[in-house]
């Protein structure tokens, strides 16, 4: 990464005023793009000036709307309770986001001005209309995630902010403080489809302008909804590849041992974990409550993945008719190096077949979403 000055300014007027400089000077929230982008070489700035410090708070509005400060945390606007009550497809919407660091560490300022996501733009080989350069590659090349609609291009990017939708979606404005003063813009009006005299950007900001709230109107009337399909395709095959491990597994105890199955610890704690993850898809489907759901399948989930360690270390920590591991133990495997060999084919094998289905799984969940959607449409 290119060296930078660091600035920490004490209030929006300073942050403007360190946005002025010989060179480029660009805001940083949480970082998380930001630092990616400057890490990738996508973007080198001579000064980042700190904007964390900016407004941090959610606040009601006199007219019974919501104001919220550029930088507050998706985490703090997930679990502000008047937010999801008045706005629940902003809560929706944040849980959604990235990873629970991501949303621990990005804010809303960062996650609305955003760069695009596009893996050509990410990467520093190829200089394509949104590094100033004369072509899109996503055109001919892997563009699977690109825009199909309301994109004429020249880059065809989709906006990549999930919280962007739904402050369109409201009504909301965007108070922005640059050198001239502040203004506010309504949020449908803030972001922009690139054409090639702006392609470069993907809203309205003009040089050393910084956003510092989204002001939200009073919901009114109106109805959101939201689907989610990741979690469907993750724990299917679990759930498929513990019972068959559960299945096949008493042919060879009745071979070797005489019995179909037997209380040991190895068995009993795969039994539970086959539990744990039936309880997991159950749970997915009877709680209501998006916030809660989460958490209950949090929990369900880590405990499921602490079981497997348990489960290989069971035979050590309990009297077992298992014999001990020969592969994955303190010493050297003991396993020949010829059944090793056949072992890790195995092994590369059910992985890939487990991302292909995960991504046949995937494919199913979001078309059936988009079944869903136009059968509503039609309604
Ligand atoms: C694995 C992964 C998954 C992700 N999934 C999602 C997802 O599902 N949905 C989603 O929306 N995002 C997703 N993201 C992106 C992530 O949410 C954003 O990177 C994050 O929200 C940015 O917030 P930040 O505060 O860290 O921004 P920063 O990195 O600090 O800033 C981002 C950009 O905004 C500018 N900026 C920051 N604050 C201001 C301000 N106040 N005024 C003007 N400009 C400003 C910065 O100059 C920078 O260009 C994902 C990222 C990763 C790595
Ligand atoms: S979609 Fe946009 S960002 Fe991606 S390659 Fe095309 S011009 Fe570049």
């Amino acid at each position: 990464m290119k060296a930078f000055a660091y600035v920490n300014p004490a209030n929006e007027r300073e942050a403007v005023a360190a946005l002025k400089v010989d060179g480029i000077a660009m805001p940083i929230a949480g970082g998380q793009d930001l630092l990616a982008r400057m890490k990738d070489y996508i973007d080198s700035p001579d000064r980042v000036v700190n904007v964390k410090g900016l407004d941090a708070t959610i606040t009601a509005t006199p007219d019974g709307g919501m104001k919220i400060g550029s930088a507050v945390k998706i985490i703090d606007l997930f679990e502000h309770a008047q937010v999801a009550k008045l706005y629940p497809a902003i809560n929706a919407a944040a849980i959604e986001i990235g990873t629970p660091q991501i949303r621990n560490q990005g804010t809303v300022g960062g996650n609305v001005n955003q760069r695009p996501r596009c893996w050509y733009y990410r990467n520093e080989e190829f200089v394509c209309y949104k590094k100033g350069g004369s072509r899109c590659f996503a055109v001919n090349g892997e563009n699977q995630y690109h825009a199909i609609f309301g994109n004429e291009g020249p880059s065809h990017i989709v906006h990549p902010s999930s919280l962007a939708v739904p402050f369109v979606a409201y009504g909301a404005r965007f108070r922005v403080i640059g050198p001239s003063g502040e203004r506010e813009i309504a949020a449908g009006d803030y972001f922009t489809r690139p054409t090639l005299q702006n392609v470069l950007k993907e809203n309205v900001l003009e040089d050393e302008e910084i956003l510092t709230h989204v002001i939200l109107p009073p919901p009114g009337n109106v109805k959101t909804g939201h689907y989610e399909v990741r979690y469907k395709a993750s724990h299917d095959w679990p759930l498929a590849f513990t019972t068959v491990v559960l299945l096949t597994g008493p042919l060879w105890g009745k071979t070797i041992w005489g019995a179909w199955w037997t209380w040991d610890a190895r068995l009993t704690s795969t039994l539970f974990l086959w539990f744990l993850i039936v309880a997991y898809s159950l749970l997915r489907g009877a709680v209501e409550e998006r916030g809660r759901r989460a958490r209950y399948s949090a929990v369900l989930g880590i405990l499921a993945a602490l079981l497997v360690p348990f489960i290989h270390l069971s035979v050590y920590l309990f009297r077992t008719l298992h014999p001990m591991p020969i592969l994955l133990k303190p010493s050297a495997p003991s396993m020949p190096s010829e059944m090793q060999v056949t072992f890790f084919s195995a092994f590369l094998a059910f992985l890939l077949l487990f991302a292909a289905l995960l991504r046949a799984r995937y494919r199913i969940a979001t078309l059936r979403d988009h079944v869903a959607s136009r059968e509503q449409e039609h309604a």
